[in-house]
């Protein structure tokens, strides 16, 4: 089956699925934010996302984020993994980062904020899927804090919650134990002195699984196909 909507449609479907989750549990489709990632896909797309109403785009790579955000007056936000000689680009175009995982891109981020005159908001990635291959700090409340208190001493960046990615390919089963695992570490990172506000946005939820992101509290969901259609490469 061929279906080929334009991104003003899909993006009409995808808010009215965000709205149907939030509201099924209690929630106000206004407390879920909606990041258009937008990797791989032309400028002329991102331009009609944008025509649409898409206001916060999200790129995973760092050249690309360079070579697009100069072209979409948006707001920008880095969702993939940043190598420390990358952090350049990072902090001259994006708004906010929810890849951190260490603290050597903590530093190479403060520091390359400082001379761009920038502040960055900052999520910190965390790997509940537990595969060995993929990007973020354990998930362990103590070295998710650990990083966070790193953060927290560097003026440049403003912590604000924590992001993940669900086990790719994982039954609904798994994909809940992901996203409750990384509410878990939202409470016990609190307990241990973490202010509420720096760790109350919780980026999870894609395409395939964003109702159930939802439904275990996302603040933040980022959806690429469901609102572009296939990547192209
Ligand atoms: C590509 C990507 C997404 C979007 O994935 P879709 O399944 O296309 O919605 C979300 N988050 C990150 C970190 C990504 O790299």
């Amino acid at each position: 089956m061929v279906t080929d909507f334009g991104v003003p449609t899909r993006l009409a479907q995808v808010r009215q699925r965000i709205a149907r989750a939030a509201s099924t549990v209690g929630r106000e489709p206004a407390s879920v934010r909606l990041i258009a990632v937008s990797k791989t896909q032309p400028t002329a797309a991102l331009q009609e996302a944008l025509a649409a109403g898409v206001e916060t785009f999200g790129e995973n790579r760092a050249q690309e984020l360079a070579a697009k955000a100069p072209n979409i007056p948006a707001t920008w936000v880095m969702v993939g993994p940043v190598q420390t000689n990358k952090a350049r680009d990072v902090a001259r175009w994006a708004s906010e980062v929810q890849s951190v995982d260490r603290i050597d891109l903590v530093d190479a981020l403060q520091r390359r904020c400082e001379q761009a005159d920038r502040v960055l908001d900052v999520l910190v990635q965390v790997n509940t899927s537990r595969e060995a291959a993929k990007h973020g700090v354990p998930d362990d409340a103590s070295q998710v804090a650990a990083v966070m208190r790193e953060i927290g001493r560097r003026d440049r960046l403003r912590l604000r919650g924590l992001m993940t990615i669900a086990t790719r390919g994982g039954d609904e089963t798994e994909t809940r134990r992901c996203f409750r695992s990384l509410t878990a570490v939202q409470r016990a990172v609190q307990d241990s002195g973490i202010p509420p506000e720096s760790v109350a946005d919780l980026s999870m939820g894609m395409s395939g699984d964003l109702e159930l992101a939802i439904a275990e509290g996302a603040t933040t969901v980022r959806v690429g196909t469901a609102l572009f259609g296939p990547r192209t490469s």
